[in-house]
């Protein structure tokens, strides 16, 4: 049992003020594997008064004294993969095939921010002007539990690479993981106040940074109805935000694909991070004049697919995060069925001889765009397969989602995959691949989103030009 008892505020781990005690568990067993002491509203305006204080010298730091500091950052945190790892399987439940990489993600996208500040130009001559990119206060970073330490280290890297100083307001249920990273963190030597952690609840340490008028900028990732709750609340102090939020994202097989090589990728994308990953490939679109081809082909593929014990090798798809997370893709799940949509392999229920554990069968339905299962987010390994009947039909059904975050398309002609990725309406299109590409923005269209992180891109949303004129 681990017992999480304090927060991290003005360089130092300290008691909070809040009294509430939260338990963690371990998502395939089900067990609790430690509490968690959650910040209240006392402990986040604290936090916020501290960043404020460091504000004042780190923003006046060049660039070359950020690259040191964040380069010990980097080191730190690499340092620290084993632990991070254990506490990503036990906690989170992520599969060895997700787990490495996540372990390793957080010293990597240090690494990206590290890059882009190098390569990032501040002063920019604008005519007979001056544009002097200028960091914009303390930045409130609240992140979710599907990748915990990743996004904590994406944000507060770029905040600080750009002059800004944090509040750090991580997801209640990844506290051992926030842990290992804070310990990292401190290691890395950073100067007090500059970061900020204090684990709380969303409508309690969430909503102090998203009313306080010491919080200048709010980066959040998260689900679509809260970032919506926090431009509205952020409108009050005219906050900056970027928002990196749900998605329902398409994959388009086009009817010249080779299905041994599209039916793989489609279900890398589908059933990614175990289906709890904001890009995942959700909507499976396949030329009505190939269905039985494909369909064949998926529901063969995810009969091979093992979801359950995050320690077994074998295993693709780990538990859900939380018994609420897998109830919610358990109804829907039911939903699906109710709607009519024609239930291809999964179900309900847990995986056949599985008593324990928030696992979830690999389900893939067969229905059309205009279903719930197909237009919400779900965020398990849940999918749909859509026909259609024309290349135009295909972009129309792509597009006629709320969302837009990302997309792929799987074409035996290159070319053409291209032509059809340049229609759709999204943040990032890929053509028979699933490679990622750090140094370029990410973020979504329509209500996937706002604004863009990683590279220059993440680095100019936590800055405001200057203009300056001598005379
Ligand atoms: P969530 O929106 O409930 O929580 C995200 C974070 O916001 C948590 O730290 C939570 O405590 C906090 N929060 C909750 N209420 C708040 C409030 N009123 N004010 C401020 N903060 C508040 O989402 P979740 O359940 O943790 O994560 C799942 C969702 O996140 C999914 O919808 C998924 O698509 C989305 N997500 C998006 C991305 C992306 O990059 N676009 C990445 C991961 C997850």
């Amino acid at each position: 049992m681990q017992q999480i008892d304090k927060i991290y505020i003005n360089g130092e781990f300290v008691t909070p003020h809040g009294e509430e005690r939260f338990e963690l568990f371990n998502p395939a067993t089900e067990e609790v594997i430690g509490t968690v002491r959650l910040a209240d509203e006392v402990d986040a305006e604290r936090a916020i008064a501290a960043a404020k204080a460091a504000f004042a010298s780190w923003s006046l730091t060049t660039k070359e004294q950020r690259i040191a500091v964040l380069q010990r950052m980097h080191q730190a945190v690499k340092a620290r993969e084993n632990d991070l790892l254990e506490a990503i399987v036990t906690e989170y439940g992520a599969p060895q095939s997700r787990s490495r990489w996540m372990a390793q993600y957080p010293a990597d996208v240090i690494a990206s921010a590290i890059e882009a500040l190098e390569n990032f130009e501040f002063v920019e001559q604008a005519g007979s002007a001056q544009v002097i990119m200028t960091p914009v206060g303390v930045a409130g970073l609240i992140t979710p539990w599907n990748s915990d330490a990743g996004f904590i280290c994406n944000k507060l890297a770029t905040a600080m690479a750009a002059g800004c100083t944090a509040v750090i307001k991580p997801s209640e249920m990844s506290a051992i993981q926030t842990q290992v990273i804070t310990e990292a963190l401190h290691a890395a030597d950073i100067p007090a106040g500059v970061f900020n952690i204090v684990t709380g609840r969303g409508e309690v340490v969430g909503d102090v940074i998203n009313h306080s008028a010491g919080i200048a900028k709010i980066s959040f990732t998260g689900s679509t109805a809260v970032g919506k709750h926090i431009v509205a609340t952020g409108a009050q102090s005219l906050k900056r935000v970027t928002l990196e939020l749900g998605g329902k994202s398409p994959t388009l097989i086009l009817d010249d694909a080779d299905v041994a090589q599209a039916v793989p990728l489609a279900l890398a994308a589908g059933f990614m991070n175990s289906g709890q990953a904001c890009v995942a490939g959700t909507r499976i679109l396949v030329p009505r004049s190939r269905q039985a081809e494909f369909e064949q082909a998926v529901a063969d593929a995810v009969a091979q697919i093992q979801s359950g014990d995050p320690r077994d090798e074998n295993t693709e798809i780990g538990p859900m995060v939380s018994r609420k997370q897998w109830q919610r893709v358990q109804d829907y799940i039911r939903l699906g069925v109710e709607e009519g949509a024609k239930l291809l392999v999964g179900g309900a229920g847990r995986p056949d001889g599985m008593a324990k554990g928030w696992c979830v069968k690999p389900t893939v339905f067969v229905g059309h765009n205009q279903m719930r299962i197909a237009r919400e987010e779900i965020f398990g390994p849940v999918l749909v397969i859509i026909p259609y009947d024309n290349e135009a039909e295909a972009l129309a059904i792509a597009n006629d989602t709320a969302y837009g975050l990302s997309a792929l398309v799987l074409s035996g002609d290159r070319e053409r995959g291209i032509s059809v990725a340049q229609r759709i309406e999204s943040g990032r299109v890929m053509v028979n691949t699933l490679a990622y590409e750090p140094k370029a923005p990410f973020g979504g269209f329509k209500q996937s989103g706002l604004g863009r992180e990683m590279g220059k891109w993440g680095l100019q949303a936590y800055l405001e030009p200057k203009t300056l004129m001598v005379g």
